[in-house]
């Protein structure tokens, strides 16, 4: 199974990816990942690549879409894989599905994963740094015994710049205002399935199960 994982910054999507990929045993394929680990290697390409990382900017279309379909080529991937970054804009999800078409193949499922904005915000500005040790808190899902205190040395705790409210809101808006026409086009596809995203990890896996489920029971009405 082809599956696109989408969702905004704090809905979780990477470790929705990940467990959906190991029960369907298919590999992830997370282009922050595969950014982050070719800046390590040498190379015309990494030295490129690192350029934008290192200055937080997204890495150009047309370098993505090389590198992600190089590893959509990989042998681990002939049987599906899930998607987790990319595509990112309407343009990569148009050079994905002409890359597929080419091998007669196309994306099954589009995963939207779908959380409200004050809940994201709640979610994305709740990391907490030890001045101290660097030690990294998160009052929801690993808060410390007490809220302004390191467990391990008892230093402050202190709020990213990047994790304080205005700069989540920003990066929310930016995400909506691309990923608009993404959804829409998978949506047009009649691949595109929204799943609730709030709740715990077992909840939205259990919503996400669901729709596999019915996808493979399709399949094999489809298959006689
Ligand atoms: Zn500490």
């Amino acid at each position: 199974m082809r599956i696109v994982m989408l969702g905004p910054p704090g809905s979780g999507k990477g470790t929705h990816a990940k467990i959906i990929a190991e029960d369907l045993s298919i590999p992830v394929v997370a282009s922050g990942e595969i950014f982050r680990e070719m800046i390590r290697k040498d190379g015309p390409l990494a030295e490129q690549i690192k350029g934008y990382v290192l200055r937080g900017e997204l890495v150009p279309d047309e370098i993505a879409i090389r590198i992600i379909m190089d590893r959509l080529e990989k042998h681990d991937c002939k049987r599906g894989f899930v998607l987790d970054g990319f595509p990112r804009n309407l343009r990569q999800a148009e050079a994905l599905t002409r890359w597929l078409k080419q091998k007669g193949l196309s994306i099954d499922l589009a995963i939207y994963l779908k959380v409200n904005r004050e809940e994201l915000i709640r979610r994305l500005s709740s990391r907490r740094i030890c001045e101290k040790c660097g030690a990294i808190y998160h009052l929801i899902f690993n808060p410390p015994k007490h809220d302004e205190i390191c467990d391990i040395c008892g230093g402050r705790l202190y709020q990213r710049e990047d994790d304080k409210e205005e700069v989540v809101e920003r990066r929310l808006e930016i995400y909506e205002r691309e990923s608009h026409s993404l959804i829409e086009y998978y949506s047009k596809k009649g691949v595109l399935r929204e799943v609730d995203g709030t709740g715990t990890i077992e909840d939205v896996q259990n919503r996400i199960k669901a729709i596999l489920d019915c996808l493979r029971r399709r399949d094999l009405d489809k298959g006689g």
